[in-house]
């Protein structure tokens, strides 16, 4: 089978899916991401986005967040939204989740709050304008790949060796595309290096359409945090899979490793423009954290919290230019339809 297929089934199988059979977050689990580390993660995405509702004129909104993990990032957004005090009069809240682990860990910490669960982006409101959050969202989407052979390119499958278990092989290439349209791609790949790999995601390109279609329509905003690269192709295979904190071969722990790549933001940034909105970024997150003023908050936190040895620690990992701070990039979508006409804060103008 193709990676694609392998990597929806590995993470999304109705019964023994990595996400649908537990809680992957944390210590505990198998990785961390930015808001389980700091607080302060969130309350900068509050501060770009409530920013800019407030410049937009405070429209009623919908405030929707793609994958929300364990909902930290949604309860410190939340909270800080407390300073903005129409906010929560003009806004109701929306998760997309698939995982019913997740969704339980999102209920438990949102406690207080009327959140609406949704399978996939389709039964979102289309009522108002969006206001969209994606931390690690996109990684975890389905990729293919194409890896450059003596006889061009073909597509990089997943076969099952003679003992039975899972392996890497060559599939169906330019010359022999399988009648789906689906492998047309790779007869549009330029020419590469024996053993070149270049990917491609289907599932996060359409995913990336519709978003931005719907922003176009109704409004609004949506922020993309992940890890990722600025150039198409600049990474290679990204094809990854992470367990108890250690990277591992995505073929072994089938169903118990997260599996994910790099996310190409030129790639949606592309696909962005072409339905009209405006994209500013991707800049690195320690720029846009930072030029949100994540060390003046520090130090108001510090302050506060004199003997709270996590709080430096904390930012320091997620600005970490060695780190998450140059790895994971940041980029902005606005519609220009509505209220979001100029560069939010943290960003320069649109690309
Ligand atoms: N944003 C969170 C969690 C990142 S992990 C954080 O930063 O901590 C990826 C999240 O996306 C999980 O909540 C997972 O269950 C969810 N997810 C993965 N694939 C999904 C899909 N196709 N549709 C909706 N949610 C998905």
């Amino acid at each position: 089978m193709d990676i694609g297929t392998f990597m929806a089934l590995a993470l999304g199988h109705p019964k023994y899916g990595y996400y649908i059979t537990r809680d992957p977050i944390g210590a505990q689990g198998d990785f961390t991401t930015s808001p389980e580390i700091s607080q302060v993660f969130g309350e900068m995405l509050t501060v770009c986005m409530i920013e800019a509702w407030i410049r937009g004129g405070k429209p009623n909104v919908h405030l929707v967040e793609l994958g929300p993990g364990r909902g930290t990032l949604m309860a410190d957004f939340l909270r800080s939204c407390k300073n903005a005090p129409d906010f929560a009069e003009r806004s109701d809240i929306h998760l997309v989740e698939t995982s019913p682990v997740l969704r339980n860990a999102q209920k438990t910490k949102l406690a207080g709050y009327k959140p609406h669960w949704h399978d996939s982006i389709d039964t979102l409101p289309n009522d108002a304008p969006l206001l969209i959050l994606a931390n690690e969202f996109f990684d975890a989407l389905p990729i293919r790949q194409a890896v450059m052979t003596l006889d061009g390119w073909r597509e990089k499958v997943i076969d099952l060796d003679a003992d039975g278990n899972f392996t890497f092989g060559i599939g169906a290439g330019a010359q022999k595309l399988r009648k789906d349209a689906g492998d047309a791609w790779i007869a549009t790949l330029p020419a590469g290096n024996d053993g070149d790999i270049r990917e491609i995601s289907p599932v996060r390109d359409a995913m990336m359409k519709a978003l931005c279609e719907r922003l176009q329509k109704q409004g609004g905003l949506m922020i993309v945090i992940d890890y990722g690269h600025a150039i198409t192709n600049a990474a290679g295979d990204t094809f990854q899979a992470v367990r108890q904190h250690q990277y591992v071969s995505p073929l072994s722990h089938v169903g118990e490793a997260d599996l994910t790549s790099h996310v190409d933001f030129a790639r949606l940034a592309d696909i962005a423009k072409a339905a009209g909105c405006a994209v500013h970024g991707p800049d690195d997150q320690k720029t846009f954290l930072e030029t949100m003023g994540i060390n003046m908050r520090l130090k108001a936190l510090q302050a506060v919290n004199p003997n709270d040895a996590t709080l430096a620690p904390g930012v320091s990992r997620l600005t970490d230019a060695q780190g998450m701070g140059g790895l994971f990039k940041v980029m902005a979508v606005a519609a220009q339809v509505s209220f979001c006409r100029f560069s939010p804060a943290g960003f320069q103008k649109p690309s």
